[in-house]
Order: structure tokens, then C-alpha cells, then sequence
């Protein structure tokens, strides 16, 4: 794999050009992000010292609308990786046919190590330093890797500040109370279970005998378990950053949510006390959870988890990608050699997404959506796409992956033509 991940990233892209009649130049401009911002955010800490924190916002792509992503906290945080979380929503938005293009934002931190206020006064500097950049018509914020709707929250309350306006559509995945859309906590978890529930039956898969490991057990990975779980699957292995566990007979998915929360220690998939002795259990590490001898394998942790290091391991028969970028680009032939179905990320976690287009929508017009509404919606289009990337991909013969950069380039090269060429020779704001 190359050091880069955005370069990792671009050959997929480079595997679907082959099946879409898109310009050469088209192609050419979609490698490179158009705006990337990196700034630094001073943040007075509670002990009254100062420190200086480094930020992201980039902007992949706006031919389809104004720039959408999340904002990560995390210490991996970098330009590179924040450049490639861009380049997937992307591509994202386009499978879903939403009218954004894509961006990212991210903080280099490990947000357990600040205190709430630490917190709120780094989530307001950041947009301090970002507000020229965004705005509900031309990039528009939301949460990601530990970051929630407290802190989307505090960045809508500073962008209306700095504006001298109440301006809830910068931002989405906000607290109910400020504008947030109700179904929006859950929604990733619940796109990604409406495309499984949509693929399974393809092959024969029904709930009671298929088997599944989770990795991930963070707000998408644990509601994902607990749906798959509730639906009747058999959720046989669960881990988090720390590690994870492992029972033969399935796991009691609510219980270790309870346990989990209660200790609020992310490492709380072990077992211990009560909860645990419900089922008897084996303590996994992640690389042995990947490698599980389960039918389905959910990454919903971070990026590059399966690479052609430990590609060889997998025995699961079908990946579903619920995290951004788990698989690297080196581990595809060797999934594919060894007949796994891989479901990609910009397909099956694009429910997060699509319910912040919803709430979008509902800022928009003021006029806001009852639970059922958000999920019928989500339903539709999770099951609509995927049909349709199922369709392309039989039709070419070609791996899931590739089928959906190619339905997204589709939609982007349609744009992209009816744009015209100002964009390959002009780079600035757009006018
Ligand atoms: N961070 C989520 C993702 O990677 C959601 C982005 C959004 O809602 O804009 O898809």
C-alpha cells in the first residue's frame, strides 16, 4: 500500500474508470481535493495555560453541491487522512444521489484527555478559524469519529454567533433542541442495516443461522449489533479499541451496551461481574476478531484495519464496510481470491449521511419529520442504491466496490458536463 491514503484511496477510483464514459480531465481533477484549510486553534486550558491544537477542513468536491462531512477527534488526525475522509464523501453523497458534494474536518487530540469545557472552547476556536470556509450552502459540518451532537451543538451556536444570525444549516447532527432531526443518532446504524437486510436474501442468508463479528463498539458498531442482534442474527463477537469478546453461541448485545455505558471506559467490552457471565465468552483481540470464523465481518472502527498483511486471515464469507476506508487498496485482490464478498463503505455507512441531508432539508424549510418519515426515507433510498450498484455489479462483473464508483462517477460525470471545463483551468472560490 502507498503511504498515502488519499493515493490509496484514488485507485479505486482508477479501477471503476474503465466502465464510465467520464473525460480524462474529469477523472484527472477528482484525484486531487480542491480546498484544504489546515489551521491552528489556540485553546485556553482549564489550568490557565495555553495550548495550541492543529485543525482540518477540506473540501473534495462541489460540482454536485456544497461540501458535506463530518468532523473527527482523534490523535491520528491528520491533512492526508482527512483529504481521503473527503474524497469517500465524495463519492458518498453521489451513491446516494444526495446534492452535496464532499468534505472533512478533524482536530489532532484525544478527546478523553479534555474536560468538557476544554472541549466546547476547542469545538468554538475551531470554527473561529473555519468560518470564512463553510456555511449551509457552501460546506456543511456534522459528527464522526468522537465528535456528537454536544459538540455539533456548540459549532452551529458559533457559526450563528459569528454571523449575527441563527444559522442551524451549517451544521447537522445538532441536539434535537437546536434543530437536530430526530433518527439522525442512529442513522448510520440503520442505513447500513437496511442495505444488509437488502443484500443477505441475495444469497441465501437468513437471520438465525448467519453469523456475524462486529468491530467497533462505539455509537455506530453497538447499534448496528443490537439491530442485527434484534433481527435475529447471531452476534458472536463484539470488540473496541481495547479489545474485544467472543461467544459461540451469540452475545447479549443490549447487556454489554448497559455494561459499556455504565463504566464509560471505551475498554468496556470486557466482561466482568454479572452482565458477562450471562454467556460464556472468550476475550478476543482485534486482530482475532477480524480473523473469526463467522458468515458476515463488520469493521466499524477506523480506517486500515484489513491490509495485505492480515487479508489472508479473513474467513468471513461477506465484509460489510461500516467504518470509512477499513480495507486498504492491497488487501482487494487478496479478499477477492479468496471469494469474499466486500460491501463498501460508501455505500453501507452512507446512512449517517443521507439523515443529515434530511435534516438539512428540515432546517431548510422549518418544517421537521416524525421519526417514522426519517426511517421510511432512509429505507427507501439505503435500498434503492443498493439494488442499483447490485445491478451494475452483476451486469459488468465486477466486485461491489468498483460497481459503486462507478454509479457515483455516473452522477459526477453528469455534473461535471453540464458544468463545463471552467473548474480544470480556474481553481478559487466558488463564484
Ligand atoms: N461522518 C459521517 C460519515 O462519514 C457522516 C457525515 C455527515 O453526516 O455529513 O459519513
Amino acid at each position: 500500500m502507498s503511504d498515502s491514503l488519499l493515493a490509496d484511496a484514488g485507485t479505486r477510483l482508477q479501477a471503476a474508470m474503465k466502465y464510465v464514459s467520464i473525460s480524462e480531465d474529469a477523472i484527472e481533477r477528482l484525484k486531487y481535493p480542491k480546498f484544504s484549510l489546515s489551521v491552528s486553534i489556540p485553546v485556553r486550558m482549564d489550568d490557565g495555560s495555553l495550548k495550541i491544537f492543529q485543525g482540518y477542513r477540506v473540501r473534495y468536491d462541489d460540482t454536485r453541491g456544497p461540501g458535506k462531512g463530518g468532523v473527527r477527534y482523534h490523535p491520528n488526525v491528520s491533512l492526508d487522512e482527512v483529504q481521503s475522509l473527503a474524497f469517500w464523501m465524495t463519492f458518498k453523497c453521489a451513491v446516494l444521489n444526495l446534492p452535496f458534494g464532499g468534505a472533512k474536518g478533524g482536530i489532532t487530540l484525544n478527546p478523553k484527555t479534555l474536560s468538557k469545557l476544554e472541549l466546547e472552547r476547542l469545538s468554538r476556536g475551531y470554527i473561529d478559524a473555519i468560518a470564512d470556509f463553510i456555511g449551509p450552502d457552501v460546506d456543511i459540518l456534522a459528527p464522526d469519529v468522537y465528535t456528537n451532537a454536544m459538540v455539533m451543538g456548540w459549532m452551529m451556536d458559533q457559526y450563528s454567533i459569528i454571523n449575527r444570525h441563527i444559522s442551524p444549516g451549517v451544521v447537522t447532527g445538532k441536539p434535537l433542541a437546536m434543530g437536530g432531526s430526530v433518527g439522525r443518532d442512529g442513522a448510520t446504524a440503520m442505513g447500513a442495516f437496511f442495505a444488509i437486510e437488502a443484500i443477505l436474501p441475495k444469497f441465501g442468508l437468513m437471520p438465525p443461522q448467519t453469523t456475524v463479528a462486529v468491530q467497533g463498539f462505539g455509537k455506530v458498531g453497538a447499534v448496528l449489533a443490537e439491530l442485527l442482534a434484534k433481527a435475529g442474527y447471531k452476534v458472536v463477537a463484539v470488540s473496541d479499541s481495547q479489545g474485544g469478546i467472543y461467544a459461540r453461541k451469540g452475545l447479549d448485545i443490549p447487556s454489554i451496551r448497559q455494561y459499556k455505558a455504565a463504566s464509560q471506559g471505551i475498554k468496556a467490552v470486557y466482561c466482568e461481574g454479572s452482565v458477562c457471565n450471562i454467556v460464556e465468552h472468550e476475550v478476543v483481540t482485534n486482530q482475532e476478531l477480524l480473523a473469526l470464523d463467522v458468515d458476515i465481518l463488520i469493521p466499524a472502527a477506523l480506517e486500515n484495519q484489513i491490509t495485505e498483511e492480515n487479508a489472508n486471515n479473513i474467513k468471513a464469507k461477506y465484509i460489510f464496510e461500516v467504518a470509512n476506508g477499513p480495507i486498504a487498496s492491497g488487501a482487494d485482490r487478496i479478499l477477492e481470491a479468496k471469494d469474499i464478498w466486500v460491501f463498501p463503505d460508501i455505500l453501507i455507512n452512507a446512512g449517517g449521511v443521507t439523515v443529515s441531508y434530511f435534516e438539512w432539508v428540515q432546517n431548510r424549510s422549518g418544517l421537521y419529520w416524525t421519526l417514522e418519515e426519517v426511517n421510511q426515507r432512509l429505507k427507501q433510498k439505503m435500498v434503492t442504491e443498493t439494488e442499483q450498484i447490485w445491478s451494475i455489479s452483476q451486469e459488468l462483473a465486477i466486485p461491489m466496490r468498483t460497481a459503486a464508483y462507478v454509479h457515483a462517477l455516473n452522477r459526477l460525470g453528469e455534473a461535471l458536463n453540464a458544468k463545463g471545463t471552467r473548474d480544470y483551468y480556474v481553481n478559487g472560490r466558488v463564484s
